[in-house]
């Protein structure tokens, strides 16, 4: 159904971001994936994205902390695609840490790629979108854009912020034929989470078992983490035709999390 079309999604060469790309990609799109990474490994994801669903796709190392290389990453997506099509801000990072001690180089961090980068790329794939009219604008918000939690206050202050750009840009486009809406998983089994265990366990004084238990799933009623597949899964729906009156939205994924 994306045949002909392209994608970029930001931060893609792991987790959710990654089953975004392919996802797209199983439906006919040609894909840029962005991130860091291992080469070797970035490079396999790349090459299996092309074999797996006969397109093309791109890797952009930019980094989502500096607006000059977002710039030039969605310009060369145009440039070797001949427009972009579908904008995926998924790029993220977590900091776990009491608000007194919480480094201030790592607050500027959070902000910049989990709320400013998206507001970079838009800037930039907005233009085209508009001239071909046509595009849709997937912003992987969280949870944590609707309720807080303890220890994340960078975090929740960012997905805070991409619900109100959400909310915002899907008004300004309207009329467009552009749709924004943003995406609110609950707690999905990646390596971002895997990497908050230890700091949860200092933080609380806890085992693994306790964090997983008594921190991660307590707050997700069905007891079950979310997959990447079912985040791609909606992605995708939201790049359907049926989804075309759905803009300014808040999808939550979350096993009823938010509903508490
Ligand atoms: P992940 O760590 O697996 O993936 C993060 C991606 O962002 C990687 O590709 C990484 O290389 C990339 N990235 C990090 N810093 C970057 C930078 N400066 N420039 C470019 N790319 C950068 O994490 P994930 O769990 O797949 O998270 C993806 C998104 O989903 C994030 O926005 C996260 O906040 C959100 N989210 C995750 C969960 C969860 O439980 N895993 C829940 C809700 C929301």
């Amino acid at each position: 159904a994306l045949a002909s079309k392209t994608a970029l999604v930001t931060g893609s060469t792991s987790g959710i971001g990654l089953a975004i790309a392919r996802g797209l990609a199983a439906q006919g799109a040609n894909v840029v994936i962005n991130g860091f990474g291992q080469p070797e490994e970035i490079e396999r994801a790349r090459a299996a994205i092309e074999a797996d669903h006969g397109v093309r796709a791109h890797y952009s190392g930019a980094d989502m902390t500096q607006p000059e290389e977002i710039a030039g990453m969605i310009a060369e997506a145009e440039r070797a695609f001949g427009g972009l099509d579908v904008l995926v801000n998924n790029a993220g990072i977590q900091f776990v840490s009491a608000i007194e001690a919480f480094p201030v180089q790592k607050w500027d961090q959070i902000i910049a790629i989990n709320l400013s980068s998206a507001f970079h790329t838009m800037r930039a794939a907005i233009p085209g979108m508009k001239a071909r009219g046509w595009g849709r604008i997937i912003n992987t918000a969280s949870a944590h854009s609707l309720v807080a939690s303890p220890y994340k206050a960078a975090y929740v202050a960012a997905k805070h912020g991409i619900a109100g750009l959400t909310k915002t840009a899907a008004l300004e486009l309207a009329t467009h034929k552009i749709t924004v809406n943003c995406i609110s998983p609950g707690y999905v089994w990646t390596p971002l989470v895997e990497a908050q265990i230890p700091d949860t366990m200092k933080a609380r004084g806890l085992t693994k078992d306790q964090v997983i238990d008594e921190v991660l799933l307590a707050a997700q009623p069905t007891k079950e983490f979310v997959t990447v597949e079912q985040v791609a899964a909606i992605a995708v729906f939201l790049c359907s035709d049926a989804a075309s009156q759905i803009t300014g939205a808040n999808l939550s994924v979350d096993g009823g999390w938010t509903a508490q």
